[in-house]
């Protein structure tokens, strides 16, 4: 069987495409990586921003995602994808450790990781106090003390936004400088509730069930300091899970480059979600792009095999 399309990756932009595939009579598969989590989404305790469904955990959101394309039918394979062949050809080819799919477009959903901050304890505490999303979980600090780690554009920008919500926020910054843009630099400095410190990693963290403080050094210390904080965001970046199009398609570091039709450089191939090169990355962009998606696979099939 040759399918019409295969959307690789079951976060809220490959369900999204999924449910959008079903309703337009598409013959459709989705693939799930069974040994990763079933989205980003279900890392975050609370989600506030996604229209219509305030105050719901990112594990009920995702949930209520994954029941509605279940409840349509759409039809989902908890298996990894391990290899993308015959690209450029009408008929694609989907590879798992164990088998082979036919389709006549990809759909690409892996999503992304975020980087990890390498400090010890830093899973235990994910989602009670340590973060790597500020915009979706900073107002959970409201007046609180937090600290941010790295330097560059992602923690600078993280700690400004932190700064409008937090009482107090620390910046953590390995180096004795910082890398981010001159603008933003400039941004930071105005704000009188940041403070910088420099040569400095953090090596641990503190609290049972939740974060109370964090141990960090000083390049020129010997002993550990502790810093009391309530919030401990990691703003190093992520990482999009886009190894399955790697010098196959047009990509700038590491995102694939595609607009809000979602197409690749490639025919055929879509890229949406959090791989897709993008302004925001949030559950509303990439449940955006699966409804587009969809729409241009139906105007690609039908121009081809019309
Ligand atoms: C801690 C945290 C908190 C967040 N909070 C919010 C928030 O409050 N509000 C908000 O809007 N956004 C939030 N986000 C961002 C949001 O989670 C992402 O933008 C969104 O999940 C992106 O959806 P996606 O479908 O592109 O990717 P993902 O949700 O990452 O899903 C990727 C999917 O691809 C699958 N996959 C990966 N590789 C393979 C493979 N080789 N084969 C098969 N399947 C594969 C995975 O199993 C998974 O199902 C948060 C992110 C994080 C990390």
């Amino acid at each position: 069987m040759i399918y019409d399309t295969i959307i690789i990756g079951a976060g809220p932009a490959g369900l999204t495409a999924g449910i959008y595939a079903k309703r337009a009579c598409l013959n459709a598969l989705v693939f799930r990586d069974k040994y990763s989590v079933n989205s980003q989404i279900c890392n975050t305790y609370e989600v506030c921003n996604y229209p219509g469904l305030n105050n719901i955990s990112g594990q009920e959101l995702y949930d209520k995602i994954e029941n509605h394309a279940k409840e349509i039918g759409v039809e989902i394979i908890s298996d990894k994808v391990t290899e993308l062949v015959d690209i450029n050809l009408d008929v694609k080819k989907v590879k798992t450790k164990e088998n082979v799919y036919e389709t006549k477009t990809i759909i690409l959903a892996t999503g992304a990781a975020s980087k990890k901050g390498g400090f010890e304890r830093e899973d235990d505490l994910v989602g009670n106090g340590v973060s790597y999303c500020a915009t979706c979980d900073g107002a959970f600090f409201k007046d609180k003390e937090v600290a941010v780690i790295g330097g560059g554009d992602v923690a600078v920008e993280d700690a400004i936004y932190l700064s409008r919500i937090a009482k107090k926020v620390y910046l953590i910054v390995r180096k004795d400088f910082l890398s981010a843009t001159k603008i933003l630099q400039n941004e930071l400095k105005n704000k009188d509730n940041v403070e910088i410190l420099y040569n400095s990693v953090v090596k641990s963290t503190i609290g049972d069930g939740k974060l109370e403080s964090i141990l960090y050094k000083h390049k020129d210390d010997i002993i550990l300091s502790e810093l009391t904080v309530d919030g401990l965001f990691v703003g190093i970046g992520i990482n999009p899970n886009t190894e399955l199009l790697k010098d196959k398609v047009e990509m700038i570091h590491s995102y694939i480059v595609a607009d809000e039709t979602c197409k690749t450089s490639v025919g055929g191939v879509y890229a949406i979600g959090d791989v897709r090169k993008k302004q925001l990355r949030q559950v509303i962009t990439a449940t955006a792009d699966g409804a587009n998606v969809i729409t241009s696979v139906q105007k690609y099939l039908l121009d081809k095999y019309k």
